[in-house]
C-alpha cells in the first residue's frame, strides 16, 4: 500500500530554533519530546526557547528589516514566495508524512489538503502581491492625495496544532509578499514541518533574518507577544489565548490578528438535498477528528426531516473507519495529544450526565490499542444550555437538535460567543441568503462547506477573532499606510 511504504521512508526530525538562518539549540540545551498520537512513541526531541532565544530571534528580524528584502523589487520577492511554494511541492511526500506524524490525521488528509494548500498559500500570494495597488485621490484641482505601503515590521506568527503547516503558511505567505520579517512559532505539539519550512525559505532565496522561528510553549510564545520590537502578532488559537495576548501585547499596543475558537451551526431545512446534506455534513463533523475550527458541530435540523436526516447520517458516521492514518481507507485518525483526548473523553462524560442519548460513539475506539482515537460521536437530546452544545470540543463530536421555525433556530444559532462560520442547506436561495446574512459569523457557506476562494475575508467575529485574513485583508493587516498629500 502506497501509505505504508511512504511511512517507512519518512523519518522524524528533531527540532532545533532558525534564527538568522541557521538551526540553532537553546541556550541552554532545554529540550522536550515529541510524541506521535497515533502510536504514543516518542517521535524526537524539541528544542525549548525562552526569552533568551526569542530575543536573539527578535535582533536577527529587526536587522533583516533594514536590509534587502522589504526593497527588493516586487516581481524578484514574487519569483521567491513562488519557489518556496514549488518546493513544498517537492517535498510534499516527506511533509505530508512528517503532518501525519505530528498530528495524527490520515496521510491522504495531509496530502490532499494540508500540503498542497500550503504550497497554494505562496503561489497564491506571489501573484496577489504583483497586483496589489495603493488609493489616490484627486480632490478637485487643490491637491491629489496618495497612499504608499511599508512593512508592518517585526511580526510574532503564533499559530495552533490543527493544521499546523497550512496555517503557518496562510500567515507567513503574506507577511513575506508585503516585505515583512517574522519569528515564528508553531505549536508544541507538532513543531516538525514548521521547522522544515525554515530551511525551504532560505534555499528559495529569502535573505536570513528575515524567517525566524522559536520553538516552545506557552511562555515563548508570550516572550513574542510581549517583545517591544515585535510590531504586531497574527495568532490563531483559542480564544483563552487571544485575550492573554491581548494583555500581555497591550503594553508595547502591538497590531494584532485573531483567529479564534468556534462553535458553528449547521442548519438543514426540510427542503435542503439530504444526500449532498449529508455527504457535506458527515466531512463537516468528522474530516480532521473534528479538529477544525470550521466544523460544524452543532446541528439543527427541520423537525420533518429530523427522523429521517438522523437515520441516514448515523448509518454514514458508522462507516467511517477509524484507524491507523499512514492507512489508505481510514477516514478518522488519532486525536493529536494525549491532553486533547482527555478533554474530549471529558466531554462525552459530561454529555452523559447531561442526559445526551449517543447515536454513535462516545468512546475510544476500541480497535486501537495505542494512540488516542476517539469515534465519531453523535449525540441526540441536549438542550441549548447543555455545555456540549455551547462549548468549543475540537473532536469528532456534534450534537443534533430538531427545530420547528426559522425564527425559533435563528435565536439559538446567535445564542452563542463565538461566530466564525456556519452553513446554510435549503433549495430556497431567498430564504438560504435571509437566513445567512442574519447569522453573526464571519462566513456562511450556503449548501457547502469549507469552499474557499484565498482572496474572500476569512475570521471571525464575536470571540472568534479580530481582523480578517485572505488577498487584501492580509495585505493590510501586513502593511502600514501613509499617506502623502501633493498640493497642486
Ligand atoms: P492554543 O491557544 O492553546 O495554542 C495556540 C498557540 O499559542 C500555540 O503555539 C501555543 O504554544 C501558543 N500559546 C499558548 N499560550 C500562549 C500565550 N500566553 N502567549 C502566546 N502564545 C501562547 O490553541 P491550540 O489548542 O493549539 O489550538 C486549538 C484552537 O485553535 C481551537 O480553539 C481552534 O478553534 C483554534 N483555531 C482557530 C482557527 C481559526 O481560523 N479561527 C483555525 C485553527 C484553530
Amino acid at each position: 500500500m502506497q501509505t505504508t511504504e511512504t511511512k517507512s521512508k519518512v523519518k522524524p526530525i528533531n527540532c532545533s530554533h532558525y534564527i538568522n538562518g541557521k538551526y540553532v539549540p537553546s541556550t541552554n540545551g532545554k529540550t522536550f519530546e515529541n510524541v506521535n498520537p497515533a502510536t504514543e512513541e516518542v517521535l524526537g526531541t524539541v528544542a525549548e526557547g525562552g526569552k533568551e532565544e526569542v530575543d536573539e530571534a527578535v535582533k536577527a528580524a529587526k536587522k533583516a528589516l533594514k536590509g534587502e528584502w522589504a526593497n527588493m523589487p516586487v516581481r524578484k520577492r514574487s519569483a521567491i514566495l513562488r519557489k518556496i511554494g514549488d518546493l513544498i511541492l517537492e517535498r510534499q511526500d516527506e511533509l505530508a508524512a512528517l503532518e501525519t506524524l505530528d498530528t495524527g490525521k490520515p496521510l491522504w488528509l495531509s496530502t490532499s489538503v494540508d500540503t498542497d494548500r500550503a504550497a497554494y498559500n505562496f503561489h497564491f500570494f506571489a501573484d496577489y502581491m504583483t497586483t496589489v495597488g495603493n488609493e489616490s485621490y484627486q480632490q478637485d484641482d487643490i491637491a491629489i492625495h496618495y497612499a504608499v505601503r511599508r512593512p508592518t515590521g517585526v511580526v510574532g506568527l503564533i499559530n495552533p496544532w490543527n493544521l499546523p503547516l497550512l496555517l503557518m503558511t496562510w500567515k507567513l505567505a503574506p507577511a513575506l509578499a508585503a516585505g515583512n520579517t517574522v519569528v515564528m512559532k508553531p505549536s508544541e505539539v507538532t513543531p516538525m514541518t514548521a521547522t522544515i519550512l525554515a530551511e525551504i525559505c532560505t534555499e528559495a532565496g529569502v535573505p536570513d533574518g528575515v524567517v525566524n522561528m522559536v520553538h516552545g510553549f506557552g511562555e515563548t510564545g508570550a516572550a513574542i507577544t510581549s517583545h517591544e520590537d515585535v510590531d504586531a502578532v497574527a495568532f490563531t488559537g483559542e480564544t483563552i489565548t487571544g485575550s492573554a495576548i491581548m494583555k500581555s501585547a497591550a503594553p508595547t499596543l502591538k497590531k494584532l490578528s485573531f483567529e479564534l475558537g468556534g462553535k458553528n451551526p449547521n442548519v438543514i431545512f426540510a427542503d435542503a438535498n439530504l444526500d449532498d446534506t449529508i455527504a457535506t455534513t458527515l466531512k463537516s463533523s468528522f474530516i480532521n477528528q473534528g479538529e477544525v475550527c470550521l466544523c460544524g458541530s452543532r446541528i439543527y435540523v427541520e423537525r420533518s426531516i429530523y427522523d429521517e436526516f438522523l437515520d441516514k447520517f448515523v448509518a454514514k458516521t458508522k462507516e467511517l473507519k477509524v484507524g491507523d492514518p499512514f492507512n489508505e481507507d481510514t477516514n478518522v485518525g488519532a486525536l493529536v495529544s494525549e491532553e486533547h483526548y482527555n478533554k474530549v473523553l471529558s466531554y462525552l462524560d459530561i454529555a452523559k450526565e447531561e442526559g445526551g442519548t449517543f447515536l454513535t460513539g462516545g468512546k475510544t475506539a476500541d480497535n486501537m490499542d495505542k494512540g488516542f482515537y476517539v469515534e465519531p460521536t453523535i449525540i441526540t437530546g441536549l438542550g441549548k444550555d447543555s455545555r456540549c452544545v455551547r462549548e468549543e470540543i475540537f473532536g469528532p463530536v456534534v450534537t443534533v437538535i430538531p427545530f420547528d421555525t426559522e425564527e425559533e433556530v435563528m435565536e439559538q444559532v446567535n445564542d452563542t460567543h463565538y461566530g466564525l462560520s456556519a452553513s446554510v442547506w435549503s433549495s430556497d436561495i431567498k430564504r438560504a441568503t435571509r437566513v445567512a446574512s442574519q447569522i453573526e459569523a464571519g462566513m456562511v457557506w450556503i449548501n457547502t462547506w469549507f469552499l474557499r476562494d484565498l482572496r474572500t475575508p476569512f475570521g471571525g467575529m464575536k470571540h472568534s477573532g479580530i481582523g480578517r485574513e485572505g488577498g487584501a485583508h492580509s495585505f493590510d493587516f501586513y502593511s502600514e499606510l501613509t499617506n502623502i498629500t501633493v498640493k497642486l
